[in-house]
C-alpha cells in the first residue's frame, strides 16, 4: 500500500513560497491501480516523487506498507513521461540496470530475456536508445521500472507522448503485466479514458472551485471505477 498522509508540498520560501500540494490524505491499497488526473500544473509530478523519495514532502508523510518514505525508496520503480534511458548502453543493458542489484543478479540473463519479449524489443535488444523510437524507447523504461519488481510502480504520463496505436498496446501491456505481477500502480494521465480502462480509483487533484491561482492543489474527488477490469480477464502470465 501507499499511504499519503495529509501531505504538503511548497517550493521556495519567504516572499517567493509556492504552494503546490496542500493536505493530500489518500492510501492506495496493495495491488490497487489508482490513476491520478488533473491540470497541468496541479502537482501531479510532485506527488509522485515524494511517493518515490525522490523528493520529501514539506509537511505530513508517504508511508509504503506501513513504514515512511525517506529517501530515495527502492520499494517503488519510476517510469517517466521521458524514458531517460542511459544512451550509451544497450536496450538490454539499460533494462538490466533496472534489476535490484544491478546487473549482477540475474544469472543467465532470464529475467531481462523474459522482459525484453514481453514488451517486444528482443529484437531491438542490442540498439542504443537513439536507435529505436519513441515508442520503443518508452517499452524500455516500462521494462527497466519492472526489472525491479517493485513493491509499487510509479508511472508518470508513461503512454503520453506515444501515438494512438502504440498507446493501447502499452494499455495492454500494463494490464498483462499487473496479472502476472499484482503491484500496486500510482498512474498519472492526462487522458480520462485511459485512467477509466485502468485504474481501481481515480483521484482527481485540483483547486476548490474559485480558488486563486497560487493557492495550493489538493484531492477534489475519489472514485470508484465500477465494474470487471479487463486485466482480471488477462491470462498470459510473465
Ligand atoms: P503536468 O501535468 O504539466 O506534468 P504536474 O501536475 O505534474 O503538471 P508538477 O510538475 O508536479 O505538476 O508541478 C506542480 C507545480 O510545482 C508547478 O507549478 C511547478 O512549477 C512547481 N514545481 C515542481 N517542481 C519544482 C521545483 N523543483 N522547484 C520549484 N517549483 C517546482
Ligand atoms: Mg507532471
Amino acid at each position: 500500500s501507499v499511504s499519503f498522509e495529509h501531505v504538503g508540498k511548497s517550493f521556495g520560501s519567504g516572499r517567493d513560497v509556492h504552494h503546490v500540494l496542500h493536505d493530500v490524505d489518500f492510501t492506495a491499497r496493495p495491488g490497487e491501480v489508482v490513476a491520478i488526473l488533473g491540470p497541468s500544473g496541479c502537482g501531479k509530478s510532485t506527488l509522485l516523487r515524494a511517493a518515490a523519495g525522490l523528493d520529501t514532502a514539506s509537511s505530513g508523510r508517504v508511508l509504503i506498507d506501513g513504514t515512511p518514505v525517506s529517501g530515495i525508496d527502492p520499494r517503488c520503480a519510476v517510469a517517466f513521461q521521458e524514458p531517460r534511458l542511459l544512451p550509451w548502453r544497450s536496450v538490454r543493458e539499460n533494462i538490466r540496470l533496472g534489476l535490484p542489484d544491478g546487473r549482477g543478479r540475474d544469472e543467465g540473463g532470464t529475467v531481462v530475456e523474459k522482459l525484453l519479449r514481453l514488451v517486444g524489443l528482443t529484437a531491438h535488444a542490442g540498439h542504443r536508445p537513439r536507435e529505436i523510437s519513441g515508442g520503443m524507447a518508452q517499452r524500455a523504461s516500462l521494462a527497466r521500472a519492472l526489472a525491479r519488481n517493485p513493491g509499487v510502480l510509479l508511472l508518470d504520463e508513461p503512454f503520453g507522448a506515444l501515438d494512438a496505436l502504440t498507446r493501447l498496446k502499452m494499455q495492454d501491456l500494463l494490464l498483462t503485466v499487473h496479472a502476472a505481477q499484482p503491484t500496486t500502480v500510482l498512474l498519472v494521465t492526462h487522458d480520462v479514458d485511459e485512467a477509466l480502462q485502468l485504474a481501481d480509483r481515480i483521484i482527481v487533484l485540483g483547486r476548490a472551485p474559485g480558488a486563486a491561482a497560487d493557492r495550493p492543489a489538493s484531492i477534489t474527488t475519489v472514485l470508484d471505477v465500477p465494474g470487471e477490469r479487463p486485466r482480471d480477464r488477462a491470462s498470459e502470465i510473465l
